[in-house]
């Protein structure tokens, strides 16, 4: 019964293939923990990590939930305290089978709606107004006519955290 196996060319070729796929898969010479990125900041290897920006590089880094994240975006997700933060997704090890959901924090709920009426902000307070995310340039009162997105000199929009909203 095992002769009829190779004695038909086709068989031949199947058989190779069937060998090549077992070591890309069957033979595990890798484990999914090979697969972890470091954390940018600890360095310790991680099957999940935060894709975001940290400081005034504006460069992309990669840091981990459990320690590095809480401290550079203070805990929530959006990041309102930390200047630089910005959200860029979440990077998993797909041999490792885990699930990468966005970190659990509070969504943004620093940041208040631009109020017209004699409110008082200064510069790099942040505001949401028409769905966007605003920073106030200049120290100022608000009035009505002193809104995101008319008056420029004192509002300009978050563009980094606008386009990951
Ligand atoms: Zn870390």
């Amino acid at each position: 019964m095992f002769n009829k196996m190779t004695t038909s060319k086709s068989d031949t070729t199947t058989g190779s293939l069937r060998s090549l796929k077992s070591i890309d898969t069957g033979k595990r010479s890798k484990s999914p923990s090979s697969y972890r990125k470091k954390c940018d900041l600890c360095h310790t290897p991680s099957d999940v990590l935060v894709r975001c920006r940290i400081d005034d590089t504006l460069n992309w880094h990669f840091v981990c939930t459990s320690k590095c994240w809480k401290e550079v975006s203070g805990g929530v997700v959006d990041g309102p305290d930390k200047p630089y933060y910005v959200y860029g997704g979440m990077w998993k090890n797909k041999h490792a089978g885990v699930s990468a959901k966005k970190p659990k924090g509070k969504t943004g709920v620093h940041i208040e709606d631009w109020n017209a009426y004699n409110t008082r902000y200064v510069t790099n307070d942040k505001v949401r107004y028409s769905g966007r995310i605003w920073v106030c340039r200049k120290s100022h009162q608000s009035s009505e006519t002193k809104y995101p997105g008319v008056d420029y000199a004192l509002w300009k929009e978050d563009e980094q955290r606008n386009r990951v909203i």
